[in-house]
């Protein structure tokens, strides 16, 4: 096992990874911002180390820096968490170069999954069911026409290193197809230094149904089942739960059987998510992996009683998976709710600023994921997200009614939380009923 790790993130993810170090017996050095410096969980860190100013550029997102830290403070591996570096093969590859362990995957793992359009092709050889579409990237009009056809309309143009629900575009018909491609491929070079796009069949209706894997360094992995994070905002995942309402068993196993034997097949170790549309015969489409630990990763946790963030730290250190995939059970349902310093009464404007009064719930089978603490002010440069209510109980109605407790003893102000929009959707009849889909919310607050 590692002797130090470096926390290469901020806010939850940063104390939910010091935790799994300190589990697991790893000292755990913090990284922060100028921004971050009164964050409370850095007293729990053995160390913590002042990498710049607020920009993300500056600080998280600045690799030298990271680097330098690392080496400062004379760690054997880094964690990436989510979002900032933890998808950069390039951050990935300069650890290695500095012989410090990324805790994730390989930089050729994660190039290969990374790329949306290498991605379909592992994912075909591994027969995980996928979009109808392009094989590959699409290089000519006429191809594309001639693909979309067969298809049918509509299609979606995609870039093969988008991220972020940013450079998609839906088409109706063959003109709409024929003007868009040469924009599309353009803003993927300017967004994402990549312009390939790719071609595939557009879902009206869909849900959002994704596979939780692990694999190790020994050509292992096995599936932890999956969630529902149909509920969504602007592409953005505002509650996610497991396992997923109404899914057929028979029908979720095969599918997380293919996404295991994707990432074997690929060669990957660590955590990963497998994502999927699945439409309203339950047919499941791959939409993309995500080479990284995800924020909804405790739902999983919950049903499954494994712990995905110390498995990572202990797959980084070369241990071998300790259970078989018969060993792997989902248990009882859990339900995330993301909660946002966000008005949802403006249009979803940020509400950073100090929190003054914050009352979190507790009681059975609740459990809050935050790095949050009475007279903590959220800063205004980083992402709105405070924290996370996750409840567990036997049966799904048991958990939505345990979410709306424990919702009603949320007390936070005077900063605004979509907490409202939460107590309102544990009441919903679509969402009680397990039948919304990815654009459902949306057409909700219209
Ligand atoms: P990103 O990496 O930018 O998040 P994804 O491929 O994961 O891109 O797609 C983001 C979202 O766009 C999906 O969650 C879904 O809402 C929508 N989307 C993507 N592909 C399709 C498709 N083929 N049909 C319908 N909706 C899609």
């Amino acid at each position: 096992m590692f002797r130090r790790v470096l926390i290469a993130n901020r806010g939850e993810i940063a104390l939910r990874i010091l935790r799994a170090c300190h589990e697991l017996g790893v000292e755990a050095v913090c990284v922060y911002s100028k921004a971050d410096a009164d964050s409370p969980y850095l007293r729990l860190a053995d160390r913590a180390i002042c990498i710049g100013e607020a920009p993300a550029k500056d600080s998280y997102l600045n690799m030298s820096r990271l680097i330098a830290a690392a080496e400062i403070a004379d760690v054997d591996a880094i964690h990436p968490g989510y979002g900032f570096l933890a998808e950069r093969a390039d951050f990935a590859q300069v650890c290695r170069d500095c012989k410090i362990e990324f805790i994730g995957p390989s930089p050729e793992a994660m190039g290969k999954l990374g790329d949306k359009v290498e991605c379909k092709r592992v994912a075909k050889l591994a027969k995980v069911p996928i979009f109808p579409g392009s094989e590959g990237e699409i290089e000519e009009e006429a191809e594309a026409v001639e693909v979309a056809a067969e298809i049918g309309y509509p299609v979606i143009i995609k870039a093969a290193a988008g991220g972020g629900g940013r450079g998609m575009r839906v088409c109706h018909n063959e003109a709409t197809l024929r003007s868009n491609l040469k924009n599309a491929r353009q803003e993927a070079l300017a967004a994402f230094g990549n312009g390939a796009v790719f071609i595939e069949k557009f879902l009206e209706k869909a849900r959002h149904v994704e596979v939780q894997v692990l694999g190790d360094k020994h050509g292992h992995a096995v599936h932890l089942w999956e969630r529902d994070c149909s509920m969504q905002r602007r592409h953005q995942k505002i509650i996610e739960e497991a396992p997923g309402p109404g899914i057929d068993r028979r029908k979720i196993a095969r599918v997380c059987e293919g996404a295991a034997r994707l990432i074997e097949t690929a060669n990957y170790a660590g955590a990963a998510t497998v994502e999927f549309l699945m439409d309203d015969e339950q047919n499941f489409y791959m939409l993309e992996v995500n080479t990284r630990v995800q924020v909804e990763h405790p739902v999983t946790e919950l049903i499954t009683g494994i712990d995905i963030v110390q498995m990572s730290i202990r797959i980084a250190a070369g241990e071998a998976l300790p259970f078989k995939q018969r060993d792997i059970e989902a248990r009882g349902h859990a339900i995330e709710c993301r909660i946002n310093a966000e008005d949802p009464d403006k249009n979803f404007m940020p509400s950073p600023g100090r929190i003054e009064q914050w009352e979190i719930p507790g009681g059975p089978g609740v459990r809050m994921d935050t790095h949050v603490v009475p007279g903590y002010r959220v800063p205004p440069n980083y992402d709105s997200m405070v924290g996370k209510l996750i409840v567990h109980a036997g049966t799904r109605q048991d958990a939505i009614n345990r979410m709306a407790r424990a919702l009603r003893e949320f007390q936070v102000g005077p900063i605004k939380t979509v907490i409202p929009l939460h107590q309102r959707l544990m009441q919903d009849a679509a969402f009680r009923e397990g039948t919304m889909d990815i654009h459902y919310l949306e057409r909700l607050l219209k």
